[in-house]
């Protein structure tokens, strides 16, 4: 009988090269301190997470156009298309969750999400040049609900494994580790593979997502 997987995986520095809040530091506020306050109020246990997004975002100030050209050069790991291709062929669930927003995750694959059916669970966001881009977190009756990220990895994963699912899961950050401790196979890299050693999580070696199709390829 054949296994039921599925794919769950973070969007930011996972499916993306950086961070879109790495991005937006860098290149929109060019590192200056004083931005990144609601950021340290975030880690001083002062604020919640997406409220932190919130206080960073609501400071882009660009032009419509410019902020989707902004969005457009988010880089994005080549082997993401063959992988969400494979998962599409073999009715594999693909689950992007992101605890960013699905603002520019919709903007820069959105053909993608369409194509391979792909689930994108995230907040939602409004933009305005005025105001800046504000996140909204998802119904707190959502089964993925969270009060602190708006929304929670460990949920989708959780779901699934209730649902008798095997349970694949790709991340590369701290939200990421709840979701990878409960996972069935974790492919991390960067601040998670550190995290997951540290608690003796057994993951998967993860450069690309080329080592995600090669493993999907495996199983079927
Ligand atoms: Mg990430």
């Amino acid at each position: 009988m054949k296994n039921k997987l599925v794919l769950i995986s973070d969007f930011d520095g996972t499916i993306s090269k950086k961070d879109f809040f790495h991005m937006v530091i860098g290149k929109l506020f060019h590192g200056k301190q004083n931005m990144l306050k609601p950021w340290e109020d975030y880690l001083s246990g002062k604020i919640k997470h997406i409220d932190a997004l919130s206080g960073i975002f609501s400071q882009i100030n660009l032009s419509q156009e410019d902020l989707d050209k902004f969005i457009s050069t988010i880089e994005i790991d080549k082997y993401f298309y063959d992988t969400a291709q494979f998962c599409f062929n073999n009715k594999i669930p693909f689950y992007i969750c992101s605890a960013g927003t699905n603002y520019y995750i919709k903007k820069r694959i959105p053909e993608e999400l369409k194509k391979y059916n792909i689930v994108l669970i995230s907040n939602d966001a409004e933009y305005s040049p005025a105001t800046g881009m504000k996140l909204i977190a998802p119904s707190e009756d959502s089964y993925y609900y969270n009060e602190n990220t708006g929304i929670s990895k460990q949920a989708i994963v959780k779901k699934f494994k209730d649902d008798g699912f095997i349970t694949i899961y790709a991340g590369d950050g701290k939200p990421d580790l709840k979701a990878a401790r409960i996972a069935d196979i974790v492919f991390a890299k960067d601040l998670l593979l550190d995290l997951c050693k540290k608690e003796n999580i057994k993951t998967e070696h993860f450069d690309t997502f080329n080592d995600i199709l090669n493993f999907l390829k495996g199983q079927i």
